[in-house]
């Protein structure tokens, strides 16, 4: 297909038309990246990597594959978004079985918006003594973060547009994608 045209591929989800933003290869190629740094500064640590369900599955599984390190994985959840709006409520953290004291954990996020989900985040975990936590986010969006936290990797920054796909949902649709998506204004 010629590249105009895929360039100007649509995925209707709901209500909603979004358009073509970040192909497969080019995300693949920052994931690849961030694993090697990742392997390159956590070897020898036996990591925890805590994937935030449900948007970053597919990255984490993609990630974490790419990483030959010995390392556990724990997912969590926590829910701090309805629509397209932040909504500012964070609820608690969940599903977080294993003992992170004393160890070295790396959190994997989908998306940072305002990066209040991911202050908590932190926070919450800080509290039980963990030897280190680094934040592993797939998109950050840097204008529109409202509160200072380190982001120790990150794949790719992206404008301050809602996005879906490759596990980013809109009212729970759109994650069972390749590409990444933004929505087009109307
Ligand atoms: P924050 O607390 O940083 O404002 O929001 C983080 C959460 O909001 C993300 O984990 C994600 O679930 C959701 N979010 C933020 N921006 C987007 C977006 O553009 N698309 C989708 N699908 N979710 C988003
Ligand atoms: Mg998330």
């Amino acid at each position: 297909m010629p590249k105009k045209r895929k360039n100007m591929e649509k995925l209707q989800v709901l209500d909603k038309t979004f358009a073509i933003s970040i192909p497969e290869a080019e995300i693949q190629k920052q994931v690849s990246r961030v694993a090697a740094e990742i392997t390159r500064d956590l070897a020898g640590k036996s990591p925890l990597f805590l994937p935030v369900l449900n948007g970053s599955f597919i990255f984490a599984a993609d990630l974490l594959r790419q990483i030959p390190i010995p390392c556990e994985v724990s997912f969590i959840k926590l829910a701090s978004y309805q629509g397209t709006q932040s909504t500012g409520h964070i609820h608690e953290v969940i599903g977080l079985n294993a003992d992170i004291t004393g160890r070295h954990i790396v959190i994997v996020e989908d998306i940072i918006d305002s990066g209040m989900t991911m202050a908590h985040m932190i926070e919450t975990l800080q509290a039980q003594n963990p030897a280190s936590i680094k934040v592993c986010s797939l998109l950050v969006k840097p204008e529109a973060l409202k509160v200072r936290i380190p982001i120790d990797y990150c794949a790719m920054e992206i404008p301050n547009d809602f996005i879906v796909g490759y596990g980013l949902d809109y009212n729970g649709f759109g994650r069972n994608t390749k590409n990444i998506y933004t929505l087009i204004k109307d």
